[in-house]
């Protein structure tokens, strides 16, 4: 279904389509489409290019950079960009951290950082999960002690996605134990390269090494990186978080998904016809296409009522258990759909310059480790689980 656009936002609508034809590099794109790895280099080089067009920091204000959007042509382009394959922005800094800085930073913060985070100068990573403190992440324990100037970080911070990647971390950490434990937190940025800061990679389901865990011993960091007042730090995660579960939904990249998916189970066959026409593959198609549809209409519906572009709390978590249940079932049936083929992959064929022997058609090896893979959408960004328990308590009024 066409959603109807003004007249304004139709001719934004074209002018998106044309950028994306015209700036995303077609070897991105058919990386996406097949779900292979991409490389720190292809993620910065879509940054680079959204950039020059004005489009990288599309949530900052006009006077930081930002292009002004309205909610519809925030929409208009997630919609287009995960039709034509292009990759997911990496949100750490310039989707998580900016908005963070713009509010709550210093002058001097705002001036460094901001620049650098728009034309990709330094990599972003989130420092907030701990083996103890996911769910309940207000429990967190990495400590951070006052000495002069600097304060003294130690602790152990996990799942970090693109770690690997990062020249910057934020964190939150405990300035006060003795208070309770939302009032003790402060927002700080830590280096990457200070002595005592040690990365270790996790290997995921699908082969691949996506997230780490951080290590800081004895770190020292400036004052000058603290951002806002001391143990402030739980208000500005709450706001991050909300910026986080805007785009949750995923409806753009959900719909690109299927797309694909209907591609395949039009070339894989089931006794001599193609797979698409079976009435139980089909009608798990058609389930999931329903499905999605409605997801469209209410996220459209969630954020032009917001005005802000960014969902409410309760209507977020919905949006996110939606978004991601639909992602998870779309990669389910891709899975159905290459039979013998939806479980031994190899994982070296994902990465770029690999010369061996696939198993299966050209498209298996991604689609299944795309099912494993996507298993995390239920986890992070606050699991749906506790989203459930958001809703609840937001909406019982508990
Ligand atoms: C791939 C991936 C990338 C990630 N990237 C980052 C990152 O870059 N930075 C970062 O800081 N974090 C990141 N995370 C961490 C993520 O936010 C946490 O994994 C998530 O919040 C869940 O916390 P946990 O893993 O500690 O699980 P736990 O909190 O231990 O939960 C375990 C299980 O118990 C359930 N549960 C917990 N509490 C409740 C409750 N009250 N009611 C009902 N059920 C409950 C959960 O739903 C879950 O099923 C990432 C996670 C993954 C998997």
């Amino acid at each position: 279904m066409d959603m109807h656009y003004t007249a304004h936002e139709e001719s934004f609508r074209k002018e998106v389509r044309r950028f994306l034809i015209e700036r995303l590099p077609k070897r991105i794109a058919d990386k996406v489409r097949l779900h292979h790895r991409l490389t720190k280099a292809d993620i910065q080089e879509w940054h680079r290019l959204l950039n020059e067009r004005g489009w990288f920091t599309s949530h900052w204000p006009v006077e930081y950079g930002g292009p002004g959007w309205t909610t519809a042509q925030h929409i208009i382009f997630e919609a287009e960009a995960g039709l034509a394959y292009a990759p997911r922005i990496v949100p750490f800094g310039v989707e998580m951290l900016g908005p963070v800085l713009i509010k709550f930073g210093s002058e001097d913060q705002k001036r460094h950082f901001l620049p650098r985070i728009a034309d990709g100068t330094d990599w972003w990573c989130q420092g907030f999960s701990e083996p103890g403190a996911g769910s309940d992440l207000a429990g967190l324990k990495t400590a951070a002690m006052r000495d002069g100037e600097y304060y003294v970080v130690n602790g152990q911070k996990t799942w970090t996605t693109f770690g690997q990647h990062a020249d910057w971390i934020f964190c939150l950490v405990r300035t006060d134990s003795a208070v309770k434990k939302q009032m003790g937190i402060s927002f700080l940025l830590i280096d990457m390269k200070s002595p005592g800061v040690e990365l270790r990679p996790i290997k995921l389901l699908d082969g691949s090494y996506e997230v780490n865990e951080i290590f800081f011993a004895n770190v020292r960091v400036p004052v000058a990186n603290l951002v806002g007042e001391e143990n402030k730090g739980w208000t500005y995660a709450k706001y991050l978080l909300s910026y986080e579960r805007s785009g949750i939904a995923g409806v753009g990249q959900s719909t690109a998904a299927l797309n694909w998916l209907k591609q395949i189970a039009s070339m894989e066959c089931k006794r001599g016809r193609p797979l698409a026409e079976d009435p139980y593959f089909a009608a798990r198609l058609a389930k999931i296409e329903i499905d999605l549809e409605n997801m469209r209409t209410t996220n459209l519906r969630v954020l032009a009522s917001s005005g802000a572009g960014v969902a409410p709390l309760a209507e977020s978590a919905m949006l996110k258990i939606r978004g991601t249940e639909i992602r998870q079932e779309i990669t389910s049936l891709a899975r159905r759909a290459l039979g013998p083929y939806a479980a031994p992959f190899v994982s070296e064929a994902l990465d770029e310059g690999f010369r061996g022997t696939p198993v299966g058609p050209d498209y298996a090896a991604g689609v299944a480790a795309d099912y494993f893979n996507q298993r995390k959408l239920s986890i992070f960004g606050g699991s749906n689980e506790v989203q459930r328990e958001i809703i609840t308590k937001a909406t019982l009024e508990l």
